[in-house]
């Protein structure tokens, strides 16, 4: 008996799931997309890393053209890079991408640049537009954490040629996985989602059928459900703003942790609270911190240089040294939804007393 009672729940539940077959709920959430992030364009995939290597198939980046990445960043960049990424060197400010690093490093084979906003901060994307557009070159926006963030009263993601973001758990908008671009160019967006779908779909001067794509299609279910998140994401994103601005006021004036304040222009989405450490030892500071229950970038997930991961061949230790010290030196704390306001007092407290230890 009990058995049928499960099946009959379970047969209703079904039945009020979105249609697997007719993708309305990932149009619906496209148009709900670039509505709400004032884009042209939305097309939805399976991840973040997935809206990366469509975002580059759909500049027609292939296996033998070099992508430019900044040396700081996460393993999904790299991945979604290709056979031949290049990476970048910081400024001395270790803030951005260095624009004489990028030059001398733009070569023949150069087709485009990805600029990776962590922490939801987009410092130097305005030079980057300058620049890609005087080389020739795409620019793609890696905003996956920097869902919400703007710079000069626009999004973040929608200031290059493609823009890129994970509806992954832990982003700002979530749906368990899941991903999408933005564009305003209708023919990078056919092709993007082309390229999604086996290029079942046609994109200008190619009909459907006409190339290989890949499977990125995002599940109907679950572009439900990012639709409902979307439907949510301005309390979502006045939560993080009221988390981060928590955590920097309470660890406010720490020696050795230096806030770093948001760029001229820009209102971060407070995807992380940010801080530069000045203590000696920041990667066994951050990893103490991390085992306290601070969760952060290097302690937590392990953020190294790009180009030190054993999986790049051609890069040693000392060659991008201003990168190295810089995701060495960063403390990124992230937030979830379900960060209380205690929570967030505890991680400062801890965050005090063990800089106030450490230098002492
Ligand atoms: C989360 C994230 C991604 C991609 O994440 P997926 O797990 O593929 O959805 C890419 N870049 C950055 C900076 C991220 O934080």
């Amino acid at each position: 008996m009990r058995e049928n009672t499960g099946h009959r729940a379970m047969a209703g539940a079904i039945a009020r799931m979105p249609d697997p077959t007719g993708y309305r709920e990932v149009a619906a959430l496209e148009t709900d997309l670039a509505a709400a992030f004032g884009a042209r364009r939305a097309v939805a995939v399976s991840s973040g890393t997935a809206a990366i290597t469509t975002a580059l198939a759909a500049c027609g980046v292939g296996a033998d053209d070099e992508v430019l990445v900044p040396a700081v960043t996460v393993v999904m960049t790299v991945v979604a890079a290709g056979a031949r990424p290049v990476f970048v060197e910081t400024t001395a400010d270790g803030r951005s991408m260095d624009l004489a690093d990028l030059a001398a490093k733009t070569g023949p084979d150069t087709k485009a640049v990805v600029a990776v906003h962590l922490a939801g901060r987009t410092d130097g994307i305005h030079d980057l537009v300058a620049y890609t557009r005087t080389a020739g070159l795409r620019l793609i926006e890696d905003a996956c954490q920097a869902q919400g963030t703007t710079t000069g009263g626009r999004h973040a993601g929608t200031i290059g040629d493609i823009g890129c973001f994970s509806l992954k758990d832990g982003k700002i908008i979530s749906c368990g996985e899941g991903g999408y671009l933005l564009t305003d160019d209708d023919a990078l967006a056919d092709r993007a989602a082309a390229h999604r779908t086996h290029w079942q779909t046609s994109a200008p001067g190619t009909p459907a059928g006409s190339r290989l794509g890949v499977n990125h299609r995002l599940a109907e279910p679950l572009a439900a459900l990012a639709r409902h998140h979307l439907a949510h994401f301005p309390e979502a994103l006045a939560l993080r703003r009221r988390q981060a601005a928590a955590l920097h006021h309470a660890v406010d004036d720490t020696p050795g942790v230096v806030p770093l304040a948001a760029a001229g222009g820009e209102t971060p989405n407070g995807y992380s609270a940010l801080w530069r450490l000045t203590l000696p030892g920041p990667r066994e500071f951050s990893a103490r911190l991390a085992r306290l229950g601070v969760p952060n970038s290097t302690g937590t997930h392990h953020l190294t240089a790009a180009h030190l991961h054993p999986a790049c061949s051609g890069y040693a230790t000392g060659d991008l040294p201003r990168a190295q010290a810089t995701v060495d030196t960063l403390l990124a704390v992230p937030f979830t939804a379900h960060d209380s306001e205690r929570d967030i007092e505890q991680r400062a407290l801890t965050i005090r007393q063990e800089a106030a230890s450490w230098s002492s």
